[in-house]
């Protein structure tokens, strides 16, 4: 059989510990025997981030931003603990956060939904898509603990030097004061990020905010949203057959657990941070979790939405048998080469993606899987296989359908 081929390269960001086994694992037994893969590698381990002062991690996101679409694999964040593991020069920022910096991204993850892991929740009969904002609110705070007797203000200096002033409280006891900021700039790239991701997966889109609680703050993001709805999405969304459709974030979560799921969930920071966690864990894994960061101009980046599966590595470096479970990394390969073949018009890419997927979720549902999800799979004829054999049975299912 010839090899597929490409004509874009793929940014291809590898990372760290048993994710980078397994990134390598994926390559040679899924990737490598079918298609001719044009990839420009940037190696993001973090021996690799240390050697060069983290300008590859840089490097990596600029290509993305040049090509359209990257695969990236777990990294790990250094803290105090791989300062000394790794000899660093210096504590090196996270990478996904560098990048999101300069893709200015939306982070989208849905779950992976297979037979014999039910989710917790029975209504939910299709996948729910969170879409989180990853930029201000809490996240980047200004808190100060407060004596009594104080009165706290928030005042603002305008560019003519002039001030606002508004009382917060005035402290008769000990307590506590919080400040935080979004930009208009910001949350208007987080709508069209959503309403683009919604249109290219046919899915309505759900937003909610506390907006009469907060009538300034959250109400900025419900009228930027509207805003740019009606004027630049309405008729896409009209000719697409899916809708658009706000209310009160306490309404939203009811709804949302009565729901049989199947749309996209918008959340600010803070909320899409919290329901995320939920969401995958009453779905079954954060292993089964497909995760892409989309930026408003249309750069893809795949990845998986774990870390770097530490404890397993560990048991891997001295030559014990490990099950980890690749799924999500995998998907973030097929992700990729499936949005490699739309933007570059390539049937043949688009459709090794689909079958890829497909083969995997045939493995599970045949009862061939990891040891996470042999915990909680309730399949009788269910059978735990260590990482590589896992990979190999998913590639007899592959070489078949391709056959
Ligand atoms: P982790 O996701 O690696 O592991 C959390 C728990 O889930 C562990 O018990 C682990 O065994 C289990 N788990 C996760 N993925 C699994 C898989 N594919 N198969 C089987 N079990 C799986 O997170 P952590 O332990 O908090 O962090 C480890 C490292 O990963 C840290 O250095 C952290 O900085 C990094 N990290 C990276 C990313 C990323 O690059 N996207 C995200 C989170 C954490």
């Amino acid at each position: 059989m010839d090899k597929i081929k490409m004509t874009t390269p793929i940014v291809e960001m590898d990372g760290d510990e048993m994710t980078r086994v397994l990134w390598q694992k994926i390559k040679d037994i899924l990737i490598y025997p079918y298609i001719d893969l044009k990839s420009e590698y940037y190696d993001l381990g973090l021996e690799n981030r240390n050697k060069t002062d983290d300008q590859v991690t840089v490097d990596s996101a600029e290509a993305t931003k040049k090509y359209g679409v990257a695969v990236k694999c777990a990294t790990i964040t250094p803290n105090a603990a791989r300062m000394d593991e790794y000899n660093l020069k210096q504590m090196w920022k996270s990478p996904n956060g560098t990048i999101r910096a300069i893709l200015d991204g939306t982070v989208f993850r849905s779950p992976i939904l297979v037979k014999g892991i039910t989710p917790y929740i029975p209504t939910w009969k299709k996948p729910i898509c969170i879409a989180r904002h990853a930029y201000g609110d809490v996240y980047k705070n200004t808190e100060m603990v407060v004596k009594a007797g104080s009165k706290a203000e928030l005042c603002v200096t305008k560019p003519d030097g002039t001030e606002e002033r508004s009382t917060i409280f005035d402290f008769k006891t000990d307590g506590i004061i919080q400040g935080m900021h979004n930009l208009d700039k910001s949350i208007s790239s987080f709508a069209r990020s959503c309403f683009n991701y919604a249109l290219d997966q046919k899915l309505d889109v759900w937003f909610a905010t506390k907006d009469t609680i907060s009538k300034k703050y959250d109400h900025r993001f419900k009228d930027l949203f509207a805003e740019i709805f009606e004027n630049e999405y309405k008729e896409k969304f009209e000719q697409a057959g899916i809708t658009y459709f706000y209310t009160l974030i306490d309404d939203a979560v009811a709804r949302v657990i009565r729901s049989e799921g199947g749309y996209m969930w918008a959340c600010k920071n803070y909320d899409g941070d919290v329901m995320s966690d939920m969401i995958a864990t009453a779905f079954g894994s954060l292993a089964m979790m497909t995760s892409v960061l989309v930026s408003p101009d249309g750069v893809y980046e795949y990845e998986a939405a774990h870390g770097t599966v530490q404890r397993h590595y560990y048991k891997y470096l001295k030559g014990e048998e490990t099950s980890t479970n690749s799924v999500a990394t995998l998907f973030a390969w097929t992700g990729a080469l499936r949005k490699r073949g739309e933007l570059d018009n390539l049937p043949e890419l688009m459709n090794f993606a689909d079958k890829l997927e497909k083969a995997t979720i045939d493995t599970i549902e045949d009862g061939i899987m990891t040891g996470d999800l042999y915990a909680i799979s309730t399949l009788e004829n269910k059978k735990k296989v260590n990482s590589e054999d896992f990979l190999l049975a998913i590639n007899e299912h592959l070489a078949a359908s391709l056959a």
